[in-house]
């Protein structure tokens, strides 16, 4: 049998792996044995591509692997939970440009000349890669707060950004006709690649992200694919379209979470200058005493958590109140936003953590219907996904994203340090709303010191 035989029958095994795994990350319960067994995958994949490799010197590969190890275990290990979302940008970005050079390094293999094909899927390796690289740089900085999350606009944007795109498309069919490594063609390609990952990011505003996110996620897959077309290895050709498509699945999933189209997400922001209405109002700030003998006659209490829950790490008090109540005759439900905190499932993954019961979770869709039966939903560091502007100031920038309705609700405690307003830079109308009662500190010593009343 020969080398390549068994390279691809071990590359169909890995695909298998992957598609198992894949499935398995779709339920909490069977996510790490999902994760385990794609990773098995990839190591089998690695293995296989070593093996049959007869381009690159085992050393050179072998320091590659050894400084993605260190570098992945590390940040694994040392980056805090709350930093997760920005680090999932920042690998999405290096999926992206590791496409890039595998695309670009493709003209440096052999010396057999060039097909328009393989020029074809050099020059998409290169502009979804780059634009992957720059694009996802920028959503760690929004992510991270180094940059504003605010949509970054100013005149002509459209104009530019469409020049941009021609000058991409001269570029790239001027390269493709005559392929080769010291192209001037390819060179531009590759800065306009870099510079359009910057244009596309920068006019998107805070609570469009995690379609961003997703979209990058999908990209990455995508320029992985056209990267493993051209340099003709089967295995990244299938990695690089199950990450496509399932980042297109999870953008699809976010744009219906937002209420958007994808180009409405993706244009928008271009001259878009919405300014919301000016909320005021009085606020009515609540005592950790009072807000517990507000509980303790409660029978139907709904948390609702958000990215501050994260900050906090407030998510093992959470369920350690909940419990409380229940043994206090109450009836306990955690909504949970699509979009709240910074990642896709990030409450959902912060609930698991600390045990919370899978059936005491429900989603917007299944709350909202029946939020005015709820004596006291809980906001927990939530801020844009219970903003009622969302539903009623057609001006605001987050108008016609579905919220959870906590204003509906009896009485609403919102548990955050001050009136700051959230990721998408927009005041909240609901902390001066005629039920609501602000709570105001770090959750976790909020829920804390309730938890300290309840004895
Ligand atoms: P927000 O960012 O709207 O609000 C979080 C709130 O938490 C802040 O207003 C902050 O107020 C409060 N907070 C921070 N730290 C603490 C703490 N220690 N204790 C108590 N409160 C705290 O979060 P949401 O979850 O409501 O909304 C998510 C936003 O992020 C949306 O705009 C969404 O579109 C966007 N996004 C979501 C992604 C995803 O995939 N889920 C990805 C990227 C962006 P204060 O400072 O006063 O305490």
């Amino acid at each position: 049998m020969s080398i390549e035989l068994v390279a691809n029958l071990s590359y169909i095994v890995s695909a298998a792996l992957f598609i198992f795994g894949l499935k398995m990350l779709g339920s909490p319960a069977t996510a790490r044995r999902g994760n385990a067994l794609s990773s098995l995958g990839m190591l089998l994949a690695v293995i296989a591509g070593l093996v049959s490799s007869k381009t690159v010197g085992f050393e050179v590969i072998g320091i590659g692997i050894l400084v993605g190890a260190i570098i992945g275990t590390l940040a694994a290990r040392l980056v805090a939970m709350t930093s997760m979302p920005e680090m999932v940008a920042l690998f999405n970005g290096s999926g992206g440009a590791a496409s890039l050079l595998v695309g670009w390094g493709t003209l440096y293999l052999g010396s057999e000349s060039i097909g328009t094909f393989t020029a074809a899927t050099i020059v998409l390796a290169i502009l979804i890669g780059g634009l992957t690289f720059t694009g996802s740089l920028i959503a760690y900085g929004k992510l991270s707060e180094r940059i504003s999350s605010a949509a970054l606009v100013f005149p002509l944007q459209r104009v530019v950004n469409s020049l941009l795109l021609v000058a991409i498309v001269v570029c790239a069919v001027l390269f493709s006709l005559d392929p080769s490594a010291t192209s001037v063609y390819l060179y531009a390609l590759l800065g306009l690649a870099l510079l359009l990952g910057i244009m596309a990011v920068i006019p998107i505003g805070g609570a469009d992200m995690p379609v961003v996110i997703s979209l990058l996620n999908s990209y990455s897959g995508i320029a992985a694919c056209a990267a493993g077309f051209a340099v003709n290895n089967n295995i990244l050709i299938v990695a690089g379209a199950l990450v496509g498509a399932s980042g297109i699945i999870l953008t699809n999933i976010m744009c219906k979470a937002m209420n958007r189209s994808l180009a409405n997400v993706l244009f928008s922001g271009f001259g878009a200058t919405k300014t919301a209405k000016a909320v005021e109002g009085e606020v009515k700030p609540v005592s950790v005493e009072d807000a517990y003998y507000i509980l303790e006659a409660a029978s139907n209490v709904c948390f609702v958590p958000g990215y501050g829950m994260a900050v906090a790490q407030a998510q093992h008090v959470v369920k350690e109140l909940g419990k409380i109540l229940e043994a206090n005759g109450c009836e306990v439900s955690y909504a949970i936003h699509p979009v709240a905190g910074r990642m896709p499932g990030h409450m959902n993954v912060l609930l698991a953590e600390a045990d919370v019961p899978y059936e005491q979770l429900v989603e917007m869709d299944d709350i909202n219907p029946r939020i005015d039966n709820v004596d006291v939903a809980i906001v927990i560091g939530a801020n844009d996904v219970v903003n009622p502007s969302a539903r009623e100031d057609a001006d605001s920038p987050i108008y016609g994203m579905p919220i959870i309705n906590v204003d509906q609700a009896r009485t609403v405690f919102v548990l955050k340090r001050s009136m700051a307003s959230g990721f998408s830079g927009v005041d909240n109308p609901l902390f001066f709303g005629e039920n609501t009662r602000m709570l105001f500190g770090d959750a976790k010593e909020s829920i804390s010191g309730v938890i300290g009343e309840f004895g």
